[in-house]
């Protein structure tokens, strides 16, 4: 499931423009986030932050960027928003070593800004290389940036806890962001009912995969990325066996 063809010779640590196809693995994505100056968050990063967890993985969480813990140690969600995701997958139930984790960006905002569109821009090839890596049933996407990205157009107060079809048979589940459930009870307790849903997001990506084109290479570029699939009904109650 892994293999694709193998990573010419390219230099992001100068800038050159990475293609998504050209990862063959994902130790080799890590490898040039570490390296990676192609925008200026390069500058101010302690530490890259390229993701972690399972190969193969039945959800693919993507939050919007590393704060200030993640920047420190080079991994996702470690700080008090991390302790609070962990607490989240555990209604599923879910560990997080089962799920894969990552950001939209993957070096820290000064001062956890937003990161700019041209950052989100400039990051996006490592990210659609994770995903064509990875071939996650359900990307879960934690805050409004990382939804955007796939659904431009979505608001993520209108569309979290709502399953949306994207492409190739992958479901997107939107979620607030762990860090938005700190700061209010009302948004934690949007989190603990829309995590309840997950494995309802997981029955769905398993009837779209039935759906999708066997062949579909998933290498739509992320200007073309759909805004506009239809979100659905989640059907009947699933089974926790399926985690
Ligand atoms: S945020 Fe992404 S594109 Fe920018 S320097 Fe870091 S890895 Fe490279």
């Amino acid at each position: 499931m892994l293999l694709v063809p193998a990573r010419p010779e390219r230099n992001v640590a100068n800038g050159d423009a990475p293609n998504a196809s050209e990862w063959a693995s994902l130790d080799a994505i890590a490898s040039d986030v570490r390296s990676c100056t192609r925008c200026s968050l390069s500058e101010t990063r302690t530490l890259a932050v390229p993701g972690e967890g399972s190969e193969f993985p039945s959800i693919m969480f993507i939050g919007e960027g590393p704060g200030f813990n993640e920047d420190q140690q080079g991994r996702p969600f470690v700080g008090r928003a991390g302790a609070l995701l962990e607490e989240l997958l555990a209604l599923v139930p879910l560990k997080r070593e089962d799920a894969y984790i990552t950001n939209v960006v993957k070096c820290r905002p000064p001062e956890n800004r937003d990161p700019s569109p041209d950052e989100v821009k400039a990051c996006w090839p490592f990210l659609e290389a994770q995903i064509r890596l990875l071939q996650p049933r359900v990307i879960a996407t934690l805050g409004r940036h990382s939804l955007m990205r796939l659904f431009p157009d979505a608001r993520i107060s209108d569309r979290h806890g709502t399953i949306m079809k994207w492409r190739d048979g992958i479901v997107v589940f939107p979620l607030y962001h762990p860090a938005a459930g700190l700061r209010s009870d009302r948004l934690k307790q949007a989190l603990q009912e829309d995590f309840a849903k997950l494995p309802q997001a997981v029955i769905a990506a398993l009837d779209a995969s039935r759906e999708a084109p066997p062949d579909g290479d998933g290498s739509r570029p992320a200007d073309d990325a759909p805004g506009t699939d239809e979100a659905k009904d989640g059907g009947d109650e699933p089974q926790m066996s399926l985690f």
